[in-house]
Parts: structure tokens; sequence; C-alpha cells
């Protein structure tokens, strides 16, 4: 029966940062995901590295200058999927004044280090402005957007290249405490059964960590997750400048609106008290109401839902705090560790966010130093994510267009957004279009769906479409049904 320093239950951005990180410093790790990596929270959030602006509003000084700080090493270390946006927030000064407002964005260009982006400003608004005319004035500063579901797989490769197992479509179905070790049962999609024995258990399992302690491990635990929805829309490109923009709504909620796939402006979220099944979350008809009343409220075009080309739900596994309002609730995280002091320990995790998946991973390990003492010191700081190891996205871009002038420079362009460097290990060998093989559309090619199989872990459509590429906002019906038919085969 293989045996491991770390099994790690989850495949989000957390289980996979811990896996990364703890892989790195030495120990035999393995993680399983029940379904894709990612699938989960982890491609439903609003994609932002950002340090939380409104979450000065509740006093949360402490994790709003951690997510500052990690906003830079996350730009620094995945230039690829990462990229510094400019924010807008329209000033109506019935909603919040303007000292509020700029003092807030003071602390947010204050409150940690700030090397890659430009400070906040304060901008007068000319015609032609996409916002309707009483918006004079906006505040602007600077974040960072994240693709959410490839930062999982990256982080998942770092793991894999430091020697780590992952192990997709695997759920944890049984565990017990043995003397020294735990005994774990994973059980893969086809049921196959494969024990394993580890000497400490991670539980991150997001909206699920609560079901895992309970019906898993059979422990009560100090600790409680609340469970809230959120929901995003896209539609056709709304505004054909660069901004995002951040509107403030008579409840005192943000909506965000952000440039997404060239094409799309993606509109959220939503903050709505869930008690189902985390994995059959779905935009309700409200969601999409509010969504759509909020935007056009500011800008002169106005969109319906007949607009809407997608939308997607998640659910944050949110530390309950016992605030009485979902938006109020911390977005912090906390551990809990429990074994009594001869037994093996396990690791809860409640709460985080992505962008301090990584600082999250380093103090999750740091926590387990005193039963592997082995183990190494924190290195991811300092760490490129895989395909991150370039000065700059032009440079890269040209790059690519000199060595294979024969590809389409959009399609080489994605390439470069996705994959960075590693587009190399996608293209060699290739001299010619043909090369690639079978054509789905949209510059989706055999050799890549390829790659995603062998290196990525995708196995399905969905996978390939939505979450290791974001190609099924720009193929069609029946460019996606030969894909589907081609994966069918393989
Ligand atoms: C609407 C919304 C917007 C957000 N926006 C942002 C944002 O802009 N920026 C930001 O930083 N954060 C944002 N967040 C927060 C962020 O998305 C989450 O904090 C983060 O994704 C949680 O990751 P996780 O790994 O804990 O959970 P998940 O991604 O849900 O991963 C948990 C995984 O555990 C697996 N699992 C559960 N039980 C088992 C088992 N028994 N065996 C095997 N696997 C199991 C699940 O299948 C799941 O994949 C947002 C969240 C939401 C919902």
């Amino acid at each position: 029966m293989d045996e491991f320093d770390l099994l790690v239950v989850g495949g989000g951005i957390n289980g996979t940062g811990i896996a990364a990180d703890a892989a790195g410093r030495g120990l035999s790790v393995l993680l399983c995901e029940q379904k894709d990596l990612g699938w989960a929270t982890s491609s439903s959030s609003s994609k932002l590295i950002h340090g939380g602006l409104r979450y000065l509003e509740h006093y949360e000084f402490r994790l709003v200058s951690h997510a500052l700080a990690e906003r830079e090493v996350l730009l620094k270390n995945a230039p690829h999927i990462i990229r510094p946006l400019r924010f807008r927030l329209p000033h109506r000064p019935h909603l919040r004044p303007a000292w509020l407002i700029r003092t807030g964005l003071f602390l947010y260009d204050h409150l940690a280090k700030r090397v890659s982006l430009p400070p906040s400003a304060r901008v007068r608004m000319h015609d032609p402005s996409p916002l309707l005319n009483d918006v004079d004035t906006c505040f602007e500063y600077s974040d960072g957007w994240v693709d959410d579901a490839r930062l999982v797989s990256l982080v998942a490769q770092q793991a894999r290249d430091k020697g780590a197992q992952i192990c997709p479509r695997t759920r944890c179905s049984a565990v017990q405490r043995q003397s020294d070790h735990w005994l774990v049962e994973l059980t893969s999609g086809t049921g196959e059964k494969r024990p394993v024995k580890a000497k400490v258990l991670v539980n991150a399992a997001g909206p699920w960590v609560g079901r895992f302690l309970q019906q898993g491990v059979h422990q009560q635990s100090q600790n409680h997750i609340r469970l809230v929805q959120g929901s995003h829309i896209v539609v056709p490109r709304i505004d054909d400048q660069s901004y995002a923009y951040i509107l403030q709504h008579t409840d005192g909620r943000i909506v965000f609106v952000i440039p997404y796939e060239q094409h799309f402006s993606l509109i959220g979220t939503t903050e709505v008290e869930y008690q189902g099944d985390p994995a059959k979350v779905q935009i309700s008809a409200a969601e999409v109401d509010y969504l759509l009343s909020v935007v056009n409220s500011y800008f002169k075009i106005k969109i319906a839902a007949t607009d809407i080309v997608h939308s997607f739900s998640g659910v944050r596994p949110l530390l309950d705090d016992n605030q009485q309002q979902a938006g109020k609730v911390t977005r912090d995280y906390r551990f809990e560790l429990s074994g009594a002091k001869d037994q093996p320990p396990l690791l809860t995790v409640f709460g985080g966010k992505i962008t301090t998946y990584r600082r999250l991973a380093q103090a999750a390990v740091n926590k387990l130093g005193e039963f592997l003492p082995a183990m190494g010191r924190p290195w991811t700081a300092a760490a490129l994510l895989p395909g991150g190891d370039f000065t700059s996205l032009a440079a890269l871009q040209s790059e690519l267009w000199q060595r294979y002038p024969w590809l389409d420079r959009s399609v080489l362009d994605r390439y470069a957004r996705q994959y960075g460097t590693l587009s190399h290990r996608i293209l060699q060998d290739c001299q010619a279009v043909e090369d690639l093989g079978e054509h789905f559309g949209q510059g989706l090619y055999r050799r890549e769906v390829d790659y995603l199989c062998q290196y990525e872990w995708a196995s399905t459509t969905e996978d390939i479409l939505w979450r290791r590429t974001k190609l099924g906002l720009h193929m069609n019906q029946s460019q996606q049904l030969q894909l589907q038919r081609f994966m069918d085969k393989e």
C-alpha cells in the first residue's frame, strides 16, 4: 500500500496550493479531487487578484494588506494568466461620499508595497463616455485579473513537477484514523478503490469541508462554513475600452463589469445564502434581473436577458463569523488542526480567496512542521508558475510569431496568454498548420487537445472548453459537437 506524508482532499486552488507547497519542501504528497481540478468554486470566481477594496468598509485591514501584497507576488509569478486591470468606480455622491472613496483608495494604495501597478486617481468623464450623463466623475485604481481555472491547473502542474501525485476524478470516500497514520480509501470515477496511508490529512474540500468533517471523519468542529452563492453573466462587450467598472448599488453592494475574452463583458456578482448541494448551484432569474438592473442604471447601452451568452454560479465556502449579512462575512481563512498528541493530525481549511491561496498554502504547510520535521523551507514566493518564465507578454508573443509564422497570430496570442513559454511544448516539431491535426474551430487543433489531456489532466469536452481554455464562449454548437465526438472516440 502506498504511503504519503500528506494527503490533500480537494483539487481547488487551496488544495493544489497546499500540495505544491508541500511537495516543493520535499514531502511525499497525494492530492485527490472528486471531479475535474478547479471545477467547483475555483472556476466560478470574479477572477480578480485583488486586495478587496470593499473589505475596507468592514475594517478588514489585515486581510486587505495581505491580499494586496500577494497581488504583487502573483502578478510576477504568473504573468501569462494574471494581468493588471484598471478599474473605474463611477461616483454617485448619494451612495458614497467622495471623501470616503478617496480615503479608501489612499489606504488601498498604501496598505502594501505597490511595485507594478499605478496609483489611484480621480478622472472627469467626457463624451463619448459609456456611462450615463449624470456620472461626471470616476475614481480609478488598479488590481489584477486571473484566469482562475488555469491558475488551478498551473499550480497542480507545479505540484506534479515537484513530485506530487495529482489524482483528479478520484474521491476520498473513507478515512480511518489509525494509531500513527490515516488509512484512506480513494474511489476513482469508474468505482475502482485504492487504499493508501498518509501521515497527515488535509481537508481542503471548499464548500464540502463541513460535510467531509462530519460524514468522513465524524468530527465536530469549532468553526463553521457559511455557503454563499455568487453568480455571473457574460454578455457581448458593453464598452470597447479596456477598463473594468466597479458599480455601487443602492443596497450597499458592488457589482463588477470586467472585460472578458476580447469580445465579452463579465458581470457579477451576487451574494445569496445557499443551503443546497454545492454541486447543483445555478443562477436564478432574480440574480439575472439584479445584475442587469445594476448595469443598466450606469451604462448608456441597455442590456437584457436575451443578451446573455453564458452564466455561471459558485458557492463561497466562507468562514462563518456570525455576521447577519452575507456580504459582511469575512473573506479571510482559518485553520483547524485536530488530533490528540499521539494521533495523526487533520488540518482543515476554512474560507480563503483565490488571491491569498499561496500565502494560505504556505501557512498551512508551516503549521504541519511539528508533525513532518524533515520538511524544507517555504519556497513559493519567488517561484514562477509553469510557463511564466518570460519578461513581457508582448515579447513572448512576437517570439511566437517569428518562430511559428505559419500559425494564425490570434491563436499564438491566445497560447501566450494561456500557456506562456509552454506554448513551445505544444508546438514542438511542428512545421506547418497541417502538423497540428484536426481543426475543431476557433483555432483549437488536435495538438492542443492532446496536450491538455496529456499534461493538464483534461478528459472531457467541458474540461477543455470551459476550464483549460474559454473556447466554449467562441465555438459554435457544431464545432463543440465535433470536439465532443472526437473526445468520445479517443
Ligand atoms: C462568486 C464568487 C466570486 C469570487 N471572486 C473572487 C475573486 O474575484 N478573487 C478571489 O481572490 N476570490 C474570489 N472568490 C473566492 C474563491 O473563488 C474561493 O475562495 C476559492 O476558489 C476556494 O477554493 P477552494 O479550493 O477552497 O474550494 P473549491 O475550489 O470549491 O475546491 C474544493 C474541491 O474539493 C473537492 N472535494 C470535496 N470533497 C471531496 C472528496 N471527498 N474527495 C475529493 N475531492 C473532494 C471538490 O470537488 C472541489 O473541487 C469568489 C468566490 C465566488 C463564489
